[in-house]
């Protein structure tokens, strides 16, 4: 079939498997060029198929060739119809993992079902004996819970006030003032339900009580903050607790996790354009010209190198730890510096402006990139077949 960039509101619902592949490649590519150590040699990754999830099993696959598990929700294609671009990233990945002579297996279903959590634990025991690093990188819209059956939505909005801001449609480059009006006090905890830290823990008590945790065991699970401007509708908002949940659960994690000597880790990352952020009203307009502001600084990174970046201070036991004990390799994005210039752009942005003032092209250009689209050397005339195999999968 002829794959082109389809629409629903800000989701691209189809997706493009060379170009997928394509974005894979450069990401190994970069690693294979830039090798980072690692004393963890068997990972479990949940959430595996795209953004930081992939980039992470990327890195340790061919940063330092650990072999790794992945708990991936994604869709396969049929003759008709496209698969979705993490279906796409984990067959293109998996294709040159094997190839390298790499252990990768992927289960395919929903990471918070007691069903997925069994299976995964099944295939750890079968092949790999036990787990030395827990990846927790799951972004989602809704989560059934294993035990009521109840299922929560999140929701991103402030809380308390309505939260007044510019933001930018970043098709039609339109800067226009937007206003989201408060949430409401179900709609928090149903945030909290589904990215809070409930389902993170319930991953390592399940892999505890199975034993298939090294001793030394660690678990990292990925979170943001950002800046002041953002604040409303991000940290302080419904995603923001739910993202202190998240961070506050680590402290019960790692006291579980001190029976086999391990550690739980909260990685504060920097803003990029994924499927999760591209949605989230004013964010868009922030990542234009935080990638402006960081690339003219030579600060730039994207997943791979941020994942890279976090790894390389593990190796070396030189991680930056706030004195919340969270480590912050969002460091480079809030450096005063950094967010001074952005506060400055930020007041004189416009719809007129937009394309000189910030990289609102990029993020575009980037944004279909996530879904296979806009490589110079995929021929996006030719008929493609949508149906990909994904060869370890479960
Ligand atoms: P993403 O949307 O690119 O990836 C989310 C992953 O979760 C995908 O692999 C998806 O398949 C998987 N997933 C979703 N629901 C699932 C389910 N029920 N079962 C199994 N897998 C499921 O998101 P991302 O932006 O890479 O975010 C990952 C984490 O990093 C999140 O915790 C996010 O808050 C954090 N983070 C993101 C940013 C950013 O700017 N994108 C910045 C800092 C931290």
């Amino acid at each position: 079939m002829l794959i082109k960039p389809k629409f629903r509101d800000f989701i691209c619902v189809t997706a493009h498997p060379e170009g997928c592949k394509k974005n894979v490649d450069m990401q190994i590519e970069y690693i294979k060029e830039n090798k980072v150590s690692s004393k963890f040699k068997r990972i479990l990754i949940i959430g595996a198929s795209t953004g930081y999830g992939l980039s992470s099993r990327i890195v340790s696959t061919f940063g330092w060739g650990a072999s790794t598990i992945g708990v991936i929700f994604d869709r396969q294609g049929t003759d008709s119809k496209t698969g979705t671009a993490g279906w796409y990233n984990t067959a293109a990945f998996e294709k040159s993992a094997i190839k390298d002579k790499h252990y990768a297996k992927t289960i395919n279903g929903d990471a918070f079902s007691n069903k997925i959590k069994e299976k995964t634990i099944e295939l750890i025991k079968k092949d790999l004996k036990k787990v030395d690093l827990v990846i927790y990188s799951i972004a989602s819209p809704r989560r059934k819970h294993p035990i009521t059956g109840e299922v929560s939505y999140s929701v991103l909005k402030p809380i308390g006030e309505p939260f007044k801001n510019k933001s930018v449609d970043f098709h039609t480059f339109e800067v226009f003032d937007t206003e989201i009006g408060p949430a409401t006090k179900d709609e928090i905890q149903q945030t909290i339900n589904v990215m809070g830290g409930e389902d993170w823990s319930i991953w390592i008590d399940q892999l505890l009580k199975a034993d298939v945790l090294e001793q030394g065991a660690c678990t990292i699970a990925y979170s943001y903050i950002g800046p002041e401007i953002t604040y409303p509708i991000y940290r302080s908002g419904t995603i923001g607790v739910a993202k202190e949940d998240l961070e506050n659960s680590s402290l019960d994690i790692n006291l579980k996790l001190k029976q086999i000597g391990g550690n739980a880790y909260i990685s504060v990352n920097k803003a990029l354009v994924t499927q999760s952020s591209s949605a989230i009203p004013v964010v868009p307009l922030y990542i234009s010209l935080l990638d402006k502001v960081m690339k003219e600084k030579g600060l730039d990174e994207d997943a791979t190198k941020q994942i890279h970046r976090l790894f390389s201070q593990f190796d070396e036991g030189k991680m930056n730890i706030d004195s919340s004990g969270r480590i912050r390799i969002d460091d480079r994005e809030m450096r005063e510096d950094v967010q001074k210039e952005i506060k400055k752009l930020w007041q004189e942005v416009t719809t007129d402006n937009v394309e000189k003032i910030t990289n609102i092209n990029v993020f575009r250009e980037d944004f279909f990139k996530l879904f296979g689209f806009g490589y110079d050397d995929v021929d996006y005339e030719k008929e493609t077949c949508a149906k990909v195999e994904i060869f370890n999968l479960l």
